[in-house]
């Protein structure tokens, strides 16, 4: 790493404050950015699932895999890049067989606060059913400099380090053919996070309960426990 110029000590002068005062606070609209088709199908009084603002990209890249219960059993693929959870449908989930190429269909941007998210999204609201954290940690790209970058380009070659997934993977557009024009592949790079046997079915549990689906489904206590407390971690 370059080292910065000696003894810059004050954080408050490195980081921009925005001005709550004379910026417009009210404009929340036009904030959200890329989120906007995120709020637009949600309606926050119904769903407990986080309302989310874009936020400032952190030195950690982080990445969430959550289990979705929803109409169709799916995987959600969610890379942090600028600001934003970019994210991807897995219907048959993540695998560690790089002969695997698995389809992964792009959806709206979900806000960072995402990735903690787990709980029932009531019935009515879009998604409804049970999601877990099915696996999370950080990332950082195998290629190029900028994540975002990256991926509008409908390329980017990254590192994981989750609990269930390690090693090096590769998210790339498919041509776009029959109006598919959101369908990616997500596929495992050869590297010693290679597994041809691994299964994700074997690997129901949550990493942040430790709770399946099916847990969540039958969980007498499911409506007082997705309550909207902020994570403790
Ligand atoms: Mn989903």
């Amino acid at each position: 790493m370059p080292r910065a110029k000696t003894k810059t000590r004050s954080t408050s002068a490195s980081k921009p404050k925005r001005s709550a005062k004379t910026s417009s606070s009210k404009a929340k609209p036009s904030k959200r950015g890329s989120l906007g088709p995120y709020a637009a199908k949600r309606d926050f009084t119904q769903t407990p699932e986080p309302r989310g603002a874009k936020r400032p990209l952190g030195r950690a890249l982080r990445f969430v895999v959550q289990k979705h219960q929803a109409s169709h059993l799916h995987y959600d693929f969610r890379l942090e890049a600028d600001g934003v959870l970019k994210s991807w449908a897995v219907p048959k989930g993540p695998s560690l067989n790089p002969a695997d190429r698995r389809l992964a269909m792009q959806v709206e941007d979900h806000p960072l606060d995402y990735r903690d998210f787990e709980g029932i999204i009531p019935a009515g609201n879009y998604g409804a059913g049970q999601v877990i954290v099915w696996d999370r940690g950080t990332y950082r790209l195998a290629e190029g400099a900028d994540p975002a970058t990256e991926i509008a380009h409908g390329k980017i070659k990254f590192i994981l380090h989750g609990r269930k997934l390690t090693g090096m993977f590769t998210l790339v557009r498919m041509r776009p053919r029959d109006g598919s024009a959101n369908a990616w592949l997500l596929i495992k790079d050869k590297d010693a996070g290679a597994d041809p046997r691994w299964n994700a079915d074997r690997h129901a549990e949550s990493v942040k309960s430790g709770r399946t689906l099916d847990d969540l489904a039958h969980s007498r206590h499911a409506k007082r426990w997705i309550s909207n407390r902020p994570a403790s971690r």
